[in-house]
């Protein structure tokens, strides 16, 4: 991954781009949310979803009859991955911009046919996100396995973008009497609601307690 491909290489501010895995891997982890680009029946989609990653592999499931799944098993597709940090309020309205980090993948999605390999990824996803909830949790049924599609896609051909750090603005701006900075940006994770039909005395364990995303 650490080289860019034709189609990796940012050309748009390159001294943003990132190829490493270390960068790629991180805003992959720390951002459960992406976008799957595909084609289907000739139109563009781009179809947000929930990702995980596993070595340098990302993963994404839903219901069998998902028309996104279907269209993009054995297709090119581009994943990607945004996560804001913050606005930048510079002295013009054309200098403004974001704090961020974002991934883009690109290849071709294979879908993970073996039972068994398939409920082990959707448990590496439920651990990933909530370490030791999948043994607490009733088994998956062979239906509920069935009826339930997990794609992957290699990390092999990705991108990372990374902005940060305060405007940058046209020399003479900095004169003018604008507020200028940045609006930090963070997703929070608030407490945990009880489900209305909990069963009374049950409190929620530590790995929501400890739940955190960004
Ligand atoms: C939260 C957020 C807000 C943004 N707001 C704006 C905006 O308002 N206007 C705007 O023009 N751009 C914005 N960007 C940047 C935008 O994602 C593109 O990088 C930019 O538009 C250049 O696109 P391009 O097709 O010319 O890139 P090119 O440099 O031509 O793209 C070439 C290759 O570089 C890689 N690449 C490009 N962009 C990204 C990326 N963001 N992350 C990972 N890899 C990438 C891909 O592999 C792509 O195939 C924003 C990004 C984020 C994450």
């Amino acid at each position: 991954m650490d080289a860019p491909t034709e189609r990796t290489r940012v050309k748009r501010l390159n001294k943003r781009a990132r190829y490493d895995e270390e960068t790629v891997h991180g805003i992959l982890d720390a951002m459960p949310i992406c976008t799957v680009g595909y084609v289907f029946g000739g139109a563009p989609y781009a179809t947000p979803t929930l990702q995980w990653r596993e070595g340098g592999h990302v993963y994404w499931h839903g219901s069998s009859a998902s028309r996104m799944l279907e269209a993009c098993e054995e297709a090119q597709v581009c994943l990607t991955v945004s996560i804001i940090d913050g606005f930048v309020m510079a002295r013009s309205a054309f200098n403004h911009s974001c704090n961020y980090r974002s991934v883009m993948v690109f290849g071709t999605a294979r879908k993970v046919s073996d039972p068994a390999e398939k409920e082990a990824r959707l448990r590496a996803f439920t651990e990933g996100l909530w370490p030791g909830r999948w043994d607490m949790l009733r088994q998956m049924t062979a239906q509920e396995l069935k009826a339930t599609t997990v794609l992957s896609l290699s990390l092999d051909e990705a991108s990372a973008k990374v902005r940060s750090g305060p405007p940058g603005d046209d020399e003479e701006d900095y004169a003018l009497p604008v507020w200028a900075g940045v609006i930090p940006v963070r997703q929070q994770v608030l407490s945990p609601v009880d489900d209305p039909r909990l069963m009374p005395g049950l409190t929620p364990p530590e790995h929501i307690r400890r739940f955190k995303i960004g």
